[in-house]
């Protein structure tokens, strides 16, 4: 079983808008339209089992109407989705605690679209209410497209808040720090309370880093994600064919661990 723990996908009214915009901020190719529809199209063609849905909200009064229509999209068979808060609304703790009704299985932060940095107090009340719903957060990590000349979420202050709250649970996208392998292997590697996805290492990562840093971190706490549309999850399965773990790891990696850690009700 596969299962794809970075997804986006756009509502139908403005998928074509959102893609053709961040295609020219990232200039990066894409692989869906950002439509529900043809990224099931594509996960079907790709043999993905199942997604989760990461959604940013950039403005404070979207995250309602984000989080109603992610409790709207989502299957709970294929199609899972995290929901978003965003820092500036006064609101943004109270409204995680809605996330149980909605059936959101996460939180995802955006630091570079959303606009703080990762270490910044002003965010330490929704990291504690987090922590005390049980609400993982996958934040974006290392290098963005969006602000390439300053990094918002360095491995280093991922670091800093995984130690101010132990227990919180963080998820460091793009394997703890896009383009930023090198300090995610320094600083990340020994966090129990901080886990890795896979997103875009095809695109950016040696094959011979990303099996260090893995067999490092422990295949326990790495989650196959791809960053479709930016990627596509054959590419990013491919390349994680390459490193040679052991198949038991790559069960890990591919499903039970995004399973275990997002309480997806899914039999493996
Ligand atoms: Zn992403």
């Amino acid at each position: 079983m596969i299962i794809d723990a970075h997804v986006h996908i756009f509502t139908d009214s403005i998928a074509e808008k959102a893609i053709t915009r961040l295609a020219q901020i990232s200039r990066m190719p894409y692989y869906t339209n950002g439509t529900l529809a043809d990224t099931k199209e594509k996960m079907k063609l790709w043999n993905v089992d199942a997604v989760l849905a990461l959604s940013v909200a950039t403005k404070p009064k979207q995250q309602k109407t984000i989080n109603e229509w992610a409790c709207a999209t989502q299957d709970h068979r294929s199609v899972f989705c995290l929901g978003t808060v965003h820092p500036d609304a006064p609101d943004a703790a109270a409204e995680l605690e809605r996330f149980s009704q909605l059936k959101l299985y996460g939180l995802k932060l955006h630091p570079d679209y959303q606009n703080f940095q990762i270490d910044e107090e002003r965010l330490f009340p929704i990291y504690d209410a987090a922590a005390q719903l049980n609400i993982p957060i996958v934040f974006h990590t290392g290098w963005d497209p969006l602000s390439p000349d300053f990094v918002h979420a360095p491995p280093a202050l991922v670091a800093k808040v995984a130690k101010l709250f132990p227990k919180l649970t963080i998820i460091a996208a793009h394997l703890g720090g896009m383009k930023r392998y090198d300090e995610s292997e320094e600083f990340l590697t020994d966090l129990d309370n901080v886990y890795l996805d896979t997103a875009m290492c095809a695109q950016f990562c040696s094959v011979e880093q990303f099996s260090r840093i893995v067999l490092k971190k422990g295949v326990d706490h790495i989650l196959f994600g791809s960053d479709c549309p930016w990627s596509s999850s054959a590419l990013e399965i491919q390349f994680i064919q390459k490193a040679h773990l052991p198949s038991p790891s790559l069960d890990l990696i591919f499903s039970e661990n995004a399973i275990r850690l997002f309480h997806l009700p899914i039999k493996n």
